[in-house]
């Protein structure tokens, strides 16, 4: 990729995020957690603001003025997001409360109708315990099989293993496009015809790819794609569920209630049509409205300039994190093959002592399981300092965790 040209101006954009302009015991922050979630830009809080101050009201059901101004934006940010990954149809775009709420709703509402005892759901190593527990769940409810795609000692799903999904009984396949805990880029398309070649459904959990590179479900071809608004620059509180819409209709509802009928009587309902069916009860309106303003954000930059970026942020902390002795890098260490996520251990340093020197620097890590267990099992250690990249993040963000780390190896007399 020729970098020239994709160049973006951090300083600049870090002007539109109002949270840089605090700093923390006189030093600014250096936020380096944004697979955690990401911070917010001014155009995010004022469109939630907006809504509050102008148009706050309950949506579909309003005749009067700011319900229809209500309903009108929020059907339109599900239309952003429908173009922004490219569904056919915004009647394809479920709103959740976050990408843990997506999978649980397929879980519940295709799972327990479509996987039975003598199934298989396949996952791999590399997920999240979002794209874990759920399956457990359905695995113990209606007795089916839990198998897994593993992970290499380079941190990449084992290919030779991909014949593994192509078994009779596959039911589902589930697969994260981006590790959250090592960055690794999994072959999902690849992945996902597999699958359909046994007739198996495909999920894929991308909430660490669809605010970083550009994500195309029909590219992809899965059947259901997931992610969360708040790691799209997005408010907390709302989610997406991309499902196929002859798939969305076949399914029974996740929530009963309000807003998901078409008609009530005593005994009997008729459920609403898709993707409202899915959607009981009030939904986080001001939030969806927010990811719609995040989602223009985005678009502004260009996903494939932002996905540039990440690379070469990455590829210079690698180069970085290479000096400094006593660092062990876990996963893939090509950039172009991961998300700019890096996961490592500094000596027998525990990653929260080291997050707890860097705090003090103003420097915002992530140390733990990851939200992912038996990939820490996996690579035999009980948890990992993360560092994550964002638009925000430049090479000075880098140089100043080198410095953090060498400081941290002072005080442990390392
Ligand atoms: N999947 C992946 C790959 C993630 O990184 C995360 C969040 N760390 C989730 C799922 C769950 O996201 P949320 O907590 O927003 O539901």
């Amino acid at each position: 990729m020729d970098l020239t040209h994709n160049t973006l101006d951090v300083e600049q954009i870090k002007l539109d995020f109002p949270i840089f302009s605090r700093s923390i015991l006189g030093k600014p922050i250096t936020y380096l957690d944004s697979a955690a979630t990401t911070q917010k830009p001014k155009t995010v809080i004022d469109a939630v603001n907006y809504f509050y101050e102008n148009f706050n009201a309950n949506v579909h059901r309003g005749i009067y003025k700011i319900s229809q101004e209500a309903t009108e934006a929020f059907e339109s940010a599900r239309s952003k997001i429908a173009k922004f990954i490219n569904a056919e149809s915004s009647s394809e775009i479920v709103f959740t409360k976050n990408a843990t709420e997506s999978i649980n709703l397929v879980t519940y509402s295709w799972g327990r109708k479509n996987v039975f005892e003598q199934d298989r759901v396949v996952l791999t190593e590399l997920e999240h315990h979002s794209n874990l527990v759920p399956w457990q769940f359905l695995s113990k409810e209606n007795k089916c099989e839990l198998d897994f795609i593993p992970v290499n000692k380079d941190g990449k799903l084992s290919e030779v293993h991909f014949d593994n999904i192509a078994k009779k009984n596959t039911k589902l396949l589930g697969v994260t496009q981006v590790s959250n805990v090592l960055g690794t880029i999994n072959p999902v398309k690849e992945m996902v015809k597999i699958a359909h070649e046994c007739d198996a459904v495909s999920l894929v959990d991308a909430a660490q790819s669809v605010p970083h590179m550009p994500v195309d479900v029909q590219d992809i071809g899965c059947d259901f794609l997931v992610f969360s608004g708040h790691k799209t620059l997005g408010p907390m509180g709302v989610g997406v569920l991309y499902g196929k819409k002859e798939l969305l209709e076949k399914m029974d509802p996740f929530i009963y209630g309000g807003d998901m009928i078409k008609s009530v009587s005593k005994t009997e309902s008729k459920w609403n049509d898709v993707p409202w069916k899915f959607e009981g009860g009030t939904s986080s309106v001001a939030d969806a409205i927010g990811l719609g303003a995040a989602i223009d954000y985005l678009n502004k930059i260009g996903l494939d300039r932002i996905r540039a970026h990440e690379i070469e942020v990455t590829d210079y902390a690698l180069k970085e994190l290479k000096d400094v002795e006593g660092v062990d890098v876990y996963g893939p260490k090509d950039p172009n093959e991961m998300g700019g996520v890096i996961s490592f251990n500094l000596a027998d340093i525990h990653p929260h002592d080291l997050a707890s020197i860097l705090d003090e620097e103003g420097i915002a890590i992530r140390a733990g399981h990851h939200c992912a267990m038996p990939l820490m099992e996996k690579l035999d250690v009980s948890a990992t300092a993360r560092v994550s990249f964002y638009i925000y993040n430049s090479k000075s963000d880098v140089d100043l965790l080198i410095k953090g780390l060498r400081k941290a190896k002072q005080v442990f007399k390392l």
